[in-house]
Parts: C-alpha cells; structure tokens; sequence
C-alpha cells in the first residue's frame, strides 16, 4: 500500500498531466462538497488548465457567495459530456452511488482522483486519498496543493477555509483537530476572508429561514430518558416560510444542542411519502453505524439516510435503531465525557 505522501504526489501528477478536468461531489452537496471542488476549479485555472464543476443536486443559497460558485452546473441541465475531458476528480463522496445523475454523466476509461474523508470510502478511484483522520475533504485538498507545490489563489484560500469551518462545526465538532486549526491559520495568512466566510455561512438567514429555525426548535421533544432529541420540518413548514429543503442544512444540528443529550434526530418530510433523516451525536457515539443499519451512511458525529414512510412511521425506525446503537456503547460517552 502507498504512504500518504506517495498518494499526495500520486494526485499532484494526475493533476499536472491532464488538461481539462470534471469535479463533482455528493447529493445534497454541502459547503466542504462545494467549496472544494471550487477551490480546485481556481488552483487548475492557476495552472492555465479547465475545470466543469457538474453536481447531482442544487446548492444552498447561503453558498453563492463562494468565489466561482457562478461556474457550477447541475447534472440535470447538462446533457453533453464536456468535450476533451482528460481526468475526473471526485470530493467528498464515499462511492458512486452517492454521485445520483452525474454518475452517467462520467465517461469510462478516465483516470479518476477520489478525495474524501469518509470511513466506509470504497477507494473507486484510480488516485485515492481517503483519509477518515482528516476534518474535511477541503484539508486533504490543501495536503495536495501543498505537497504538490500547486498554485493557490486566494479564492481557493477561503473556499478551503469555508469547507473546513464547516465541517468542523465552526471548530466545535470532534474533527476540530490541531492539523485543522493550523490549516485555517495558513489559509488566512493566503488571503483567505474569514469575516466574510462566517458572515455568509452563520448571519446571513433569509427572515423566512430564521423563523423556520424557531419552528423547529418548536418540534423538538426528548426520547430514551433523555439521551435523544427529535425534531420535524414538515412541507407545511418549509411551505409557510418559503424555505426550499437545500436551505435548511445546518438545522441538523439543532436537536444535538440540548443539554445531555447523546444523539439528536431530524427528520425531513420529502415528496413522495419519503423522510430525510438527518443523525448528529458527541464524541465516541457512532450515528454512522446507526445510519448504515438504516441503509445510509456518513461520519460517526454526522450520518444521514432516506426512508419510505410517513413521518411517525420513520420516527419509530429511527428511535428503535438509535436505541439499539446507544444500548451498544452504553454508558462508553458518559465515562468517556466524566474523565475529560
Ligand atoms: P446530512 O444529515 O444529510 O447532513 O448528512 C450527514 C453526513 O452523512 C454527510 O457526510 C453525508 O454525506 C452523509 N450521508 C447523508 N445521507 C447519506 C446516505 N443516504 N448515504 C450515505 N451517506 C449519507
Ligand atoms: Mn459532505
Ligand atoms: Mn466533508
């Protein structure tokens, strides 16, 4: 098996060899998904080379502001493969299944570089950087460019820092590691815009999406002697604030803050008799496990499944495999947490 570092100079060679590259990332793309594919597009134009950014799925409102994100295109309006494509490159996506219609966009034969930091990443690609230790695929990024001696631009320096703020939870999460926070330091220090990555991500709700926040926070009851938290947006919710689903990304988190609590549950009512299910827990608690048992996946803090079913239906599914899951490490969080 290579070392990292021979996989670090692995994908700077596929880099530099090829011309015109394809990026894409996972459905239901979020900031790390995005930014980073966006702070590639800026280091190969760095190179004098072509970037198409093709996703799955639509972007949240909240990212337009991210340098390039203009340049991005959805998989459902491109009916033409790009011509002269030389290598494809895929971030933060465990394995193709989770690529949705871009999947048959992507012609066989190319080489194929596979960013990620997912646990369960099936290594699909012909350069894998599958790093579960790292906080984000944005970090992995700047391994490579740094490794690579690549160009980095300033948009690319605060695309990077957006997906690792992001994906740390503002550097709240267990991913909040020492490697992470120096990261951010040095893409500061390139030019990245701090302010006006955290002003765009965390002050900038529409009043609809605010008031939608305290609709949810509204819902949020207590199951298992206290150990889980569910909250619901309904299409009745989202329809009464004008909020599409794209724009409710961080409401995951809400049902986690309250006190005591080991795993918090949102459940998202989608078209179709479908519920988006949304699991967040702290340190050892593992929601990937709980989402893989649901047919999902994820990271151990952050996992998420689709279901069939209507609203109580999934929330009795979810309950039962969360208890099951927390039954499994009983106690293994508390002793943990009382130690320090
Ligand atoms: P979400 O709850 O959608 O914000 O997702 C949290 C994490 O779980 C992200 O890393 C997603 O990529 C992952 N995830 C969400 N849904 C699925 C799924 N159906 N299959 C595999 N991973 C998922
Ligand atoms: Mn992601
Ligand atoms: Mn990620």
């Amino acid at each position: 098996m290579k070392s990292q570092q021979g996989i670090l100079e692995a994908a700077g060679e596929l880099l530099r060899q090829h011309h015109v590259f394809l990026i894409s990332s996972h459905l239901r793309l979020d900031c790390d998904g995005l930014a980073g594919e966006l702070a590639l597009a800026h280091v190969l134009e760095a190179l004098g080379k072509q970037a198409h950014i093709v996703n799955p799925g639509p972007m949240a409102r909240v990212f337009r502001f991210l340098p390039g994100s203009e340049r991005v295109m959805l998989a459902s309006d491109t009916s033409e493969r790009p011509s002269d494509l030389g290598a494809l490159v895929i971030l933060d996506c465990p394995d193709l299944s989770r690529l949705g219609d871009v999947a048959a966009l992507l012609p066989g034969g190319l080489p194929l570089l596979n960013v990620d930091h997912h646990p369960d990443n099936t290594s699909f690609g012909t350069v894998n950087l599958a790093d579960a230790g790292a906080s984000s695929t944005c970090e992995l990024l700047w391994r490579v460019i740094r490794a690579n001696r690549l160009p980095l631009p300033p948009e690319a320096a605060t695309n990077l820092y957006a997906g690792i703020l992001s994906d740390t939870g503002r550097f709240c999460f267990s991913n909040t590691t020492a490697e992470a926070l120096s990261v951010a330091a040095q893409l500061v220090r390139l030019g990245a815009d701090p302010l006006a990555v955290g002003h765009h991500l965390y002050e900038d709700f529409l009043l609809g999406q605010l008031r939608l926040w305290a609709d949810v926070v509204g819902t949020i009851d207590v199951a298992l002697a206290g150990r889980v938290a569910v909250a619901v947006i309904t299409q009745g919710m989202l329809g009464r604030q004008s909020v599409s689903g794209e724009d409710t990304q961080d409401f995951a988190e809400v049902p986690r803050m309250v006190s005591g609590v080991e795993v918090g549950v949102l459940l998202r009512e989608l078209s179709e008799g479908r519920v988006k299910v949304s699991l967040r827990s702290r340190g050892p608690v593992d929601v990937n496990v709980m989402a893989a048992r649901l047919g999902g996946g994820g990271h151990q803090n952050a996992a998420g499944v689709v279901l069939s079913g209507t609203l109580s239906e999934v929330r009795r599914r979810v309950l039962a495999v969360v208890e099951e899951g927390l039954a499994g490490s009983a106690g293994s969080g508390r002793e943990k947490e009382a130690r320090g």
